[in-house]
């Protein structure tokens, strides 16, 4: 059986005592969420934007609590905010992806969050740095935090694109990799940045084994102090939860798994096969440095570069294969081989 998912829902920001109630009453009648979030502090790339409504939003998320009974979270990123959110009966928060880039910020907020029962949700931070996110995590868990649940929310894109931010699902991926025992959710909302694209980018977290979605709601989106373009009503949210494709992430059928199994050993097979290719090409790579050497010839040769990188791309294409694939293989070879020709230094 495909695993419940953890549902978080919930505006960008508290805006207003009736569109905090309004948008929670919905949300828990369609949707049922585990969590309501939305933003009181909220991180803004310029000043004189609107910066959350601060303290008295957390009334507002209170009252959910109290009388809906959904349990509430925000964003912290400071020691006064987990204060603040402890005094109002809080016992969830996330770092934001700006405060996850910062490890003195981190260091702060889990001094502070010390000793309190708070389940922690850390973003991703901006930059793809594997290492940063890991070490968010291992932050709160030297302060004693064990209930740490990672959201992938995208990352800066360093070109333009259609999404407000770059999945790079081989990070989360990564992560799932060093750390097995962390549950990773997506945020797809800060992901895709405009609601046309949410159900795309969840479905495609949930095919990587997520365990649940954070997506931003609004009562009405297009009234929304910020992130306007990228909220969902209740409703639609309720859409997209119900044609979501689940999967298992476990296999249960014996006559798929020895199909299964037959096609991972031709898969070895091959891997082995590609290794050793690797490694025949690399010995003449070596040889080629050392005539160059000898020769005092540069290690770079950008002509013969540019025609390997041209006539790979070109094939790669003719059988149907990704250009961009094999253009960042063949960059990831070439790399090597420049080092291992360039002198020691
Ligand atoms: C948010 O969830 O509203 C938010 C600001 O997220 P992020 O830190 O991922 O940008
Ligand atoms: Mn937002």
């Amino acid at each position: 059986m495909a695993e419940r998912l953890m549902l978080i829902c919930g505006p960008c920001s508290a805006e207003s005592e009736e569109q905090v109630m309004t948008t929670a009453k919905q949300l828990k009648e369609l949707v049922g969420p585990d969590y309501f979030r939305a933003g009181i502090w909220k991180p803004r790339t310029r000043p004189d934007t609107f910066e959350g409504m601060g303290e008295k939003g957390l009334a507002w998320m209170q009252r959910v609590q109290k009388e809906l009974q959904i349990p509430v979270i925000t964003e912290v990123a400071s020691a006064n905010h987990v204060e603040k959110i402890a005094e109002y009966g809080f016992e969830a928060f996330w770092i934001g992806a700006r405060t996850s880039a910062n490890p003195f910020s981190v260091q702060e907020i889990a001094e502070a969050a010390r000793g309190g029962h708070f389940k922690i949700f850390v973003k991703n931070p901006v930059n793809p740095d594997i290492d940063l996110w890991c070490g968010t995590i291992e932050r709160f868990r030297k302060s004693g935090f064990d209930d740490i649940v990672a959201v992938s929310r995208g990352f800066y894109p360093f070109s333009k694109t259609h999404l407000r931010n770059l999945p790079c699902w081989e990070i989360p991926i990564e992560l799932a990799r060093r750390m097995p025992d962390i549950k990773i959710i997506c945020d797809p909302s800060h992901i895709a940045g405009d609601t046309k694209y949410i159900a795309g980018i969840a479905q495609q977290a949930i095919d990587l084994s997520m365990s649940g979605l954070m997506i931003e709601s609004h009562c009405c989106p297009s009234q929304a102090f910020s992130d306007s373009k990228q909220q969902l009503t209740p409703t639609e949210v309720k859409d997209l939860i119900d044609n979501l494709k689940l999967k298992n992430s476990a296999i249960n059928d014996r006559n798929f798994e020895l199909e299964l199994g037959k096609l991972r050993d031709k898969i070895d097979i091959l891997d082995y096969q590609l290794i050793d290719i690797l490694k025949q090409r690399f010995a003449i790579t070596n040889e080629i440095g050392e005539i160059k050497k000898s020769h005092n010839v540069a290690v770079l040769q950008i002509d013969r570069w540019k025609k390997v990188l041209e006539s790979r791309s070109e094939y790669a294409k003719t059988l149907g294969l990704s250009q961009e694939l094999i253009s960042a293989l063949f960059s990831e070879i070439h790399k090597e081989s420049i080092r291992e020709q360039q002198e020691d230094c």
